[in-house]
C-alpha cells in the first residue's frame, strides 16, 4: 500500500474505482450476497450514461430472486441492465419432462408435423419464460431441432 502511494497511476485508478463504488451503492443500494463477485467495473463501464431508477431496479431484482427457474442469482444484476436472458441460466426441461411431452406429441414437431427421434427434439416453453412461461411439464413441449431454433431466432 505504501508503495503504491508513489505510484502516479494509483490516483486514477482510485477515483475510478470510487465512482464504480458510487454508481453501484446508488443504482442498488439494497446490498445482496450474490454482488460479491459481479465484475462491476464492466457493468459500470457499459451502462453508467443510463438513467436508472433504483426502485425500479429492486422490484425487479427482488422479482427475479424469487423466480426459481432463474438459476444464476449472480446474473439478475446484468439482466436488469441489458435484458440478456443468458445471465440468468433459465432452468432447463428435466429428461422426465421431455419423455411425458414426447409420449403426449407421439413423437410429432407440432410446427412442422413430422415425425423425430427424442434426441432430434428439443423441449421448448410454450409460452416463453419472459412472458411468464415457467420451467413445467404443463408448459413443455418438444420441438425438431430445426422448428426450435426458427423460435428462438437463434
Ligand atoms: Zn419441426
Amino acid at each position: 500500500m505504501l508503495k503504491h502511494q508513489r505510484d502516479p497511476d494509483a490516483l486514477p485508478l482510485w477515483t475510478y474505482f470510487q465512482s464504480v463504488i458510487t454508481w453501484v451503492s446508488g443504482k442498488f443500494p439494497n446490498y445482496r450476497k450474490e454482488m460479491k463477485g459481479i465484475d462491476w467495473g464492466f457493468l459500470y463501464n457499459a451502462h453508467k450514461d443510463k438513467t436508472l431508477d433504483p426502485a425500479v431496479l429492486e422490484k425487479e431484482i427482488s422479482r427475479l430472486m424469487q423466480d426459481d427457474d432463474v438459476t444464476n442469482k449472480k446474473g439478475v444484476y446484468a439482466f436488469v441492465l441489458d435484458g440478456k436472458e443468458k445471465h440468468l441460466n433459465i432452468r432447463a426441461f428435466s429428461d422426465n419432462m421431455k419423455r411425458e411431452s414426447y409420449e403426449r406429441q407421439k413423437g410429432i414437431c407440432p410446427v412442422c408435423n413430422k415425425h423425430f427421434a427424442i434426441q432430434e427434439m428439443e423441449g421448448d416453453h410454450m409460452k416463453p419464460w419472459h412472458l411468464g412461461g415457467k420451467t413445467t411439464h404443463e408448459n413443455c413441449q418438444m420441438l425438431c431441432k430445426e422448428c426450435n431454433r426458427r423460435k428462438s431466432g437463434k
